[in-house]
């Protein structure tokens, strides 16, 4: 039988329905990139073009205590750079960084202390700003890491796009046993691997949304306290034990657990993270002779910000060195 146009109030309904359909389109169109009106429901849609900046999401921790001495270094340094997608989640308001950061700061409810859960609370509040963003990538760094964007995208995009993925730097050089409570008072022991957070992470949005069932909300939280273990911990285990992922190792991020004077000179450039700190009652800082002193720079993000950005105008100028 032909298809035949209702007449009548049938196609006034229709007319309506359409209009309205019509709009959604056309709305969601001209919708700005990055938003969504149904946060974290949607599932990835196929992207019609290779990565860029623009589709990651960068989450930095930091706490009351380090906004001065740690985050002012780098919003000098790469959060300049990466603005748009740098949101940095802490613990106490501040008027100097809401300044810099507008809307990209997030004031938590979380603690300020050092606690497990006080930690995982923030990766809770990181996560769940990553869901309801419509980014590609969630990234995690601690506030004593610089991120290389130009490594990050190149990393990334070399990534397959249509499978799960978690990658970092494995925390051990093998997995980490703990027991996992079970009904009727039983435990069940498990073991995974997991990414340091202290060296940075990403997580791809397609396997995001499937560890929303332990990590989204007060859930990520509920999780960690379930197995004892700190958030980059909990992590590894919402992937590995839940989920049946792995962590795909990369020697690219870094943490100050290492030995950063180890990198050579070149290979600094191509690293997605890198940090700084004590590690065995020495300063653990990578090398790098200059352009600034060790003094006037001791972490040495600047002299390396200088490096990747030379047109950066606190930078000294080629002709001036
Ligand atoms: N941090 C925090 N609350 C605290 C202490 C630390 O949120 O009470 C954050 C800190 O800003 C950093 C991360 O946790 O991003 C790791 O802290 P830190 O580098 O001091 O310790 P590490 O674990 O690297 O030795
Ligand atoms: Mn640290």
């Amino acid at each position: 039988m032909p298809c035949r146009l209702p007449r009548g109030p049938a196609a006034a309904l229709l007319a309506v329905l359409c209009l309205g359909l019509l709009s959604l389109r056309l709305h969601s169109r001209l919708s700005p990139r990055g938003v969504q009106e149904h946060p974290g429901l949607s599932a990835p849609s196929p992207q019609p073009r290779g990565l860029q900046l623009q589709d990651v999401f960068i989450a930095v921790k930091t706490t009351r205590a380090f906004h001065r001495s740690r985050l002012d270094l780098l919003l000098d340094t790469w959060v300049s750079r990466t603005k748009q997608q740098t949101f940095v989640f802490t613990d106490s308001g501040d008027k100097g960084l809401q300044e810099r950061l507008g809307s990209h700061l997030v004031v938590t409810n979380c603690s300020a202390e050092h606690s497990h859960l006080a930690l995982s609370c923030k990766m809770a509040a990181e996560f769940d700003a990553f869901l309801a963003s419509a980014l590609w990538w969630f990234c995690h760094v601690d506030d004593d890491n610089y991120v290389n964007s130009r490594a990050l995208l190149q990393l990334l995009e070399a990534l397959p796009q249509d499978r799960d993925v978690y990658v970092g730097k494995p925390s051990l050089n093998r997995p980490i046993h703990t027991s996992e409570p079970r009904p009727h008072n039983r435990t069940r022991l498990v073991q995974f691997w997991f990414a340091t957070g202290g060296a940075g992470f990403c997580i791809n949005r397609k396997l995001a949304l499937k560890m929303a069932p332990w990590a989204s909300g007060s859930r990520f939280v509920d999780t960690s306290a379930l197995i004892r273990l700190p958030d980059d911990c909990t992590v590894g285990y919402i992937i590995e034990c839940k989920l049946g992922g792995r962590l795909q190792p990369s020697p690219l991020f870094h943490s100050h657990l290492e030995t950063l004077q180890l990198l050579g000179a070149a290979q600094l450039l191509e690293q997605v993270t890198l940090s700084y700190g004590v590690f065995e009652g020495k300063l653990n800082v990578i090398k790098l002779p200059g352009p600034f002193s060790p003094e006037e720079d001791p972490s040495r993000f600047r002299s390396l910000h200088c490096l990747l950005y030379p047109d950066t105008p606190w930078c000294p100028q080629l002709a001036a060195r």
